[in-house]
């Protein structure tokens, strides 16, 4: 029961670290949806196994990872630590509503750099990136995204639309790279003020938005992530121990927790505890 174990670790990780007062574990109900299918065949293709035979599509998982998934949903239930999903919606679009509503800072804690687009300083909704591993996890907030890409949080879902983003099968403008993408939105804002000011712009860039003209709308609509989802009222908040102390019990021994269990465990304990 790796994957179980290796959530847990990484809960315990950032239950530690952050002291989060609520916690949300936000689920793709659709990892593929097909209205965002409809717009961009190309979304997520790449990913594909086949057909699923109910209108969707079945995605490439390691085998062992799809059998440990229900382990997963059993032990988080038992912590307390609830699962939010959406019918025909990614997380990205769960956790999109609920850092939308939030009244609180949020840490959006992702490898998904599409989540970028929820940055926000002046509501101190940032991003916990752990692309490139957990341990090295990135802080980001508007003045990371201002160094690393130069743009604003909201500026990222048409800089993605204009570059591309190959792991989600998103073609991007083609002759338009990450670095034209990004000073044509510092200059003009964001697609609408780029399109308006084509005239002023290289011919080649010209020509390369000319061509693309069917595929910025759509594109944009697929990456923004959506914000209005009408989601069941769960209580998020993170309980100081186990909500199912006996069924929890029986489950690290079922699936060998170990050492796992405990540092959840006294994650919760210690985020219970921390000053806020
Ligand atoms: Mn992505
Ligand atoms: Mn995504």
């Amino acid at each position: 029961m790796n994957a179980v174990k290796g959530l847990l670790d990484f809960l315990a990780r950032f239950i530690t670290d952050y002291s989060p007062t609520h916690v949300a574990c936000c689920w793709d109900d659709a990892w593929r949806p097909s209205w965002r299918v409809g717009l961009v065949p190309s979304y997520k293709e790449h990913r594909v196994v086949r057909a699923d035979g109910a209108g969707g599509w079945v995605e490439e998982v390691p085998e062992e990872l799809t059998g440990q998934v229900p382990w997963i949903r059993a032990t988080l239930e038992a912590l307390g630590l609830p699962i939010v999903g959406a019918a025909d919606h990614e997380a990205d679009d769960v956790i999109a509503t609920l850092a939308t509503v939030a009244s609180g800072p949020v840490d959006v804690v992702t490898g998904d750099r599409d989540l970028f687009q929820l940055v926000e300083d002046a509501r101190g909704v940032r991003v916990l990136y752990v692309g490139r591993g957990v341990s090295r996890h990135e802080r980001v907030d508007e003045a990371w995204l201002q160094a690393k890409y130069g743009i604003t949080g909201a500026g990222y879902v048409d800089f993605a639309v204009l570059r591309g983003d190959p792991s989600d099968g998103l073609p991007g403008v083609k002759g338009i790279g990450e670095k034209t993408a990004s000073s044509l939105i510092a200059r003009y804002g964001d697609l609408d003020g780029i399109v308006a000011n084509a005239a002023t712009l290289s011919p080649g860039v010209q020509r390369s938005l000319s061509a693309a003209m069917d595929y910025l709308g759509p594109a944009r609509e697929v990456v923004t992530a959506v914000r209005t989802l009408d989601l069941p009222a769960v209580d998020l908040s993170l309980p100081a121990a186990p909500r199912d102390p006996e069924l929890f019990a029986a489950l690290a021994e079922e699936l060998n927790l170990g050492g796992s269990a405990e540092r959840i465990v006294a994650a919760l304990a210690s985020a219970a505890t921390a000053p806020s």
